[in-house]
């Protein structure tokens, strides 16, 4: 028996037991109200729901017509059926119009159960359609409303519809674009192949998403953030195209600022120290190719402090911007300046040929300040002092020139200020000892004076081992042990790092291979490349032919490559990368927050690690810049899936920074120091 609510207008109890017996008799079971006032009945709509109304035609102090007119008052959707004992054709045909869904004779009772079966029939009815009507409104009210700009493209992404977000964000209208293609949106910033991968994993997956740059209708371009999804019917065959996408302007204009945090100076807007060594870097590269010279200067105000000190700060930084402005009115066009602190300023002059006389170009720049500057309606007079060091003459390596440069203001500020002085080495002795080491590393290698060191690197998470650095040493008979700084550079200049580093990955393997056998569980292993290497058109084929010679698990082998080699020619470094990715090798960027990466670059090589140069992580937690800068390269890391790595780490508070941070995995002298392979054993994990 069905359960039935059924509320009966009806005066008379023995009519009304009725019709309750021939509900029973068709298998219904009535939950039954009997009302014969408007007052009752309202009550009873109230009271609950109904699955239908019963109503007699005439009573005392009701009516049929009366009830049903009630009944539409209150909107309810309930079928209603008049049962009545004599009523007119008319009436009942003015009944029926008036949206009562049937009649039934009080003598012809039969007839009630069919009505009631196609009455409650129709009612399902009339309910499916509302509510598909109502998911129908609110789906189209979430398309309209929606902040992602929407297009509904059919299955040869012909537009077909697309959202007011769409408008907002393109400017172009439904009229506009219905029957085209998303195409006409295409901003001319991405190659075929971009679009040709795109449709692929559309037609392969259904699916693709990603950062695009496209094309307003004004014309402006702007990257948004894409969904593309399939819509298929039963059978799997594609009917529609749907677009989803958020404008990234804002979020582009973020990175942009943070990127200008990191690499400028917000007191003066100058290159700050990071930028600066990048820059510099590359313009020694650069001289080193074409045979010119690069003059590093280290530039200081003299009496600064005291002159910050008895006109206070706000003075102070009126006259460094100043003098900012000076230096950078003052120096020739490919030279770059840039502030390192306080004021201390750095000034690269690049691309000077062997007979440019830099004596000259400092005069200018000295001349600067023979102008007094103005601060608090009173003239000042500044003096510098400034070191000089020359790459290639004095040093290849950046390190040694900054430092160069360093000693040479010291000697200038030692003999009174207001001065330059040149870093002289004693050029023959220098020259000689370069020619010594020179055919000292020619013969190194066949001297077997080569040796790997390796550095464990650990998870924070769990504290296992992940993997080892190689680190190259170099021990010379009854000499001291050579690190890596002093001999690289040289090695770079004559080409010698391409023998040598096939060495060292084919060391590495074999070490690597020895570990195994003594049944320790698999930690792979990082080789550096340097950027001669990395450029080295046989870079490739050497790196296939160590993998197969050693048969070494590709997987285990780590290429590290730094940042700011990537970037220098970044369309030919995404084919070696790629090359190198194909063959299953792992990829890792060192001295990542040095370079000048951009986002989008990295996004699309097939990286593995991040690297947090170490000049960051020695000076956290105390250094806010370097904590937000490591913060950034943590989260940009994890946003693009890779494993972030801090190297350099010294102490215990770097180690709890960079974990309350999400850093994964740490190197650095705080855990070990690098170490020959048999002492490494010790750390690796048996199985
Ligand atoms: P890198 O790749 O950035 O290597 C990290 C350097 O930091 C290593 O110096 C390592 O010993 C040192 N280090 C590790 N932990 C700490 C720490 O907690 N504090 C400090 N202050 N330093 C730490 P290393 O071995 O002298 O190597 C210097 C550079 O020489 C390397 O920098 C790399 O650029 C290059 N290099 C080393 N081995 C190789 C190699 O096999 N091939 C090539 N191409 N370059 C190498
Ligand atoms: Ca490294
Ligand atoms: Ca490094």
């Amino acid at each position: 028996m069905e359960p039935l609510r059924v509320l009966l207008i009806e005066d008379s109890e023995d009519d009304a037991e009725l019709t309750l017996r021939q509900l029973k008799k068709g298998g219904y079971e009535p939950i039954a109200k009997r009302v014969d006032t408007p007052e009752s009945m309202r009550a009873a709509l109230e009271m609950r729901e109904w699955d239908i109304i019963l109503s007699d035609y005439t009573m005392p102090e009701f009516s049929g017509p009366a009830a049903l007119a009630l009944l539409h008052s209150t909107g309810l959707d309930v079928p209603f059926i008049v049962i009545s004992g004599a009523m007119g054709e008319e009436s009942a045909v003015a009944l029926m119009r008036a949206g009562a869904h049937d009649y039934i004779m009080k003598d012809n009772l039969a007839r009630l159960i069919p009505a009631i079966e196609r009455e409650l029939r129709e009612a399902e009815v009339r309910r499916a359609r509302q509510r598909a009507e109502a998911d129908l409104a609110l789906a189209a009210k979430v398309f309209e409303s929606s902040v992602e700009g929407v297009l509904i493209a059919d299955h040869e992404a012909r537009i077909l519809r697309i959202n007011k977000a769409f408008t907002e964000i393109t400017g172009y209208t439904e009229a506009d674009v219905v029957g085209q293609r998303p195409s006409i949106l295409q901003s001319g910033r991405h190659d075929r192949d971009f679009y040709r991968a795109m449709w692929q994993s559309i037609n392969d997956n259904g699916y693709w998403q990603g950062e695009i740059w496209n094309r307003r209708k004004n014309g402006e371009i702007f990257p948004e953030w894409l969904t593309i999804s399939e819509v298929t019917d039963a059978s799997g065959q594609r009917t529609h195209l749907i677009g989803g996408f958020t404008d990234m302007s804002q979020q582009k204009q973020a990175e942009d600022r943070i990127h200008h945090l990191m690499y400028y100076d917000a007191l003066t807007d100058l290159p700050n120290r990071a930028l600066f060594r990048e820059r510099c870097k590359r313009a020694m590269s650069r001289a080193w190719r074409s045979g010119k010279r690069v003059a590093y200067l280290h530039f200081d105000i003299d009496r600064f402090v005291t002159i910050n000190d008895t006109l206070g700060h706000q003075v102070g930084d009126q006259l460094l911007q100043q003098v900012s402005q000076r230096l950078a009115g003052s120096v020739r066009q490919q030279d770059l300046v840039a502030r390192f602190t306080g004021d201390e300023f750095g000034i690269a002059m690049a691309d000077l040929d062997r007979d440019t006389s830099v004596e000259d170009l400092l005069h200018t720049v000295v001349s600067a300040f023979s102008e007094p500057f103005h601060a608090q309606g009173r003239e000042i007079f500044l003096a510098p002092s400034i070191g000089v060091a020359i790459f290639p003459d004095d040093t290849s390596d950046f390190s040694e020139l900054a430092r160069f440069a360093d000693t040479a203001l010291h000697v200038a500020k030692r003999d009174g200020g207001a001065n330059y002085h040149f870093y002289k080495q004693s050029m023959n002795r220098r020259a000689d000892d370069r020619l010594d080491m020179e055919s000292a590393l020619r013969r190194a290698l066949e001297r077997e004076e080569f040796q790997l060191y390796y550095q464990p690197q650990w998870s924070l998470a769990t504290g296992e081992i992940i993997g080892v650095e190689a680190l190259l040493r170099w021990q010379r008979r009854d000499e001291d042990m050579m690190l890596p700084g002093k001999f690289i550079p040289l090695l770079e200049e004559t080409s010698l790092i391409i023998p040598v580093g096939e060495w060292i990955l084919r060391q590495a393997c074999a070490d690597h291979k020895a570990w195994m056998t003594m049944g320790f569980k698999p930690t792979p292993v990082a080789v550096n490349l340097s950027a001669r290497q990395f450029r080295d058109k046989g870079l490739v084929s050497m790196l296939r032919r160590v993998l197969e010679d050693t048969g070494i698990d590709t997987e285990m082998i780590e290429l590290e490559i730094t940042e700011s080699c990537v970037m220098e020619d970044p369309e030919e470094a995404l084919k070696t990368l790629q090359a190198f990715h194909d063959m299953g090798v792992r990829i890792a960027i060192d001295d990542f927050g040095t370079g000048y990466s951009s986002l989008s670059y990295l996004k699309r090589f097939p990286l593995d690690v991040l690297k947090i140069d170490q000049t960051f992580v020695a000076d956290v937690p105390a250094d806010n810049d370097d904590a937000a800068i490591i913060d950034t390269i943590i989260a940009m890391g994890h946003r693009l899936k890779l494993s972030v790595i801090a190297e350099g780490v010294e102490t215990q508070e770097q180690a709890d920074f960079l974990r309350e941070h999400g850093c994964d995995n740490v190197q650095g002298y705080f855990y070990d120091r690098p170490m020959p392979g048999e002492e490494l054993l010790s750390r690796f994990i048996k199985v």
